[in-house]
This record gives structure tokens, C-alpha cells and sequence, in this order.
């Protein structure tokens, strides 16, 4: 399997080399917005420490992902009054994936509504106000 490359965006994303709309943190992971939102509310958990994929991933790695994931989706669901979750993971090229530190996509879902098409740039006005309607629930 190749290596962790530090340089990948979400580990500079991670060493504030890059700005990023932040969602929620805690010791093991951090969770910020797609800026190529592929529906509204689109955002991603990473863990803090080194990982490239799900096949490198640590159990602890997993673990703490997975416990952010589960709060920051129930906040997501009620800030966008969705009806469901789709939660996204891709690994390696054939995967799908893109930017090889292990992230997971959440998208809140409502009934009928396709995912966009990947790709398209957001509009930043929105991407944070939506940061802030999905931290407010995590607040409360
Ligand atoms: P993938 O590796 O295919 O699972 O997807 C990588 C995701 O990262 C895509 O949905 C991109 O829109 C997103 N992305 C790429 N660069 C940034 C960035 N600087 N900030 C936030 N999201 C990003």
C-alpha cells in the first residue's frame, strides 16, 4: 500500500496550513465542511492522526471517527430537517478516492433529492452559514 503522504490537503487542513469551515472537534477527530458540496449540510469527519484510508485505519482510528460521525450526523439531520443520512467512504484510486487522509462524507438526505454531481466549487457564504446551522445543533 503507498504511503501517508503529510503533505495530502486535509493534513494541512489539520496544521491550519489551509483554512476550513469547522464543524466540530474533539481529541481524535475534526469534522469541517466540502467545499464541493454534494448536498447541503455535505461535510466530513477525519481522525487527527495519520491514516490514508479505511485499510490502514486503526481500530482506535475507527472507533472515535465513528463516534463523531454519529454526532455530527444527528446535529446535520436536524439542522436540515432531513429525513435521512448517506454516509459516504472512499479508498484508493479505484475507490473513488480523492485526498488520501481517511475521511467520511456525511449528507443529509431528503426524500426524492439526488446527490449533485461531484466537482462543483460551493458558494462560501453558504458553506458557512451551514457550518454554523449544524454546530448550533451540536451545541444544544
Ligand atoms: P474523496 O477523496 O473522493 O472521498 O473526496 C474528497 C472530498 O474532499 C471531495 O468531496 C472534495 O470536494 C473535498 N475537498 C477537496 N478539497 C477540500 C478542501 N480544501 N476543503 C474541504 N473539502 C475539500
Amino acid at each position: 500500500m503507498t504511503a501517508y503522504d503529510p503533505e495530502n490537503i486535509f493534513a494541512k487542513i489539520l496544521r491550519k496550513e489551509i483554512p476550513s469551515f469547522r464543524v466540530y472537534e474533539d481529541d481524535e477527530t475534526y469534522c469541517f465542511m466540502d467545499i464541493m458540496p454534494r448536498s447541503d449540510g455535505h461535510c466530513l469527519v477525519i481522525p487527527k492522526t495519520p491514516c490514508r484510508n479505511i485499510l490502514d485505519a486503526t481500530p482506535a482510528q475507527l472507533a472515535a471517527c465513528m463516534a463523531t460521525v454519529s454526532k455530527v450526523a444527528n446535529a446535520a439531520k436536524a439542522a436540515f430537517n432531513a429525513d435521512g443520512i448517506t454516509l459516504q467512504q472512499f479508498s484508493e484510486v479505484a475507490g473513488g478516492q480523492e485526498v488520501f487522509h481517511l475521511h467520511f462524507h456525511i449528507h443529509p438526505r431528503h426524500e426524492g433529492v439526488s446527490l449533485r454531481p461531484p466537482g462543483t466549487m460551493g458558494d462560501m457564504d453558504v458553506i458557512k452559514s451551514n457550518a454554523e446551522a449544524i454546530r448550533a445543533k451540536i451545541d444544544q
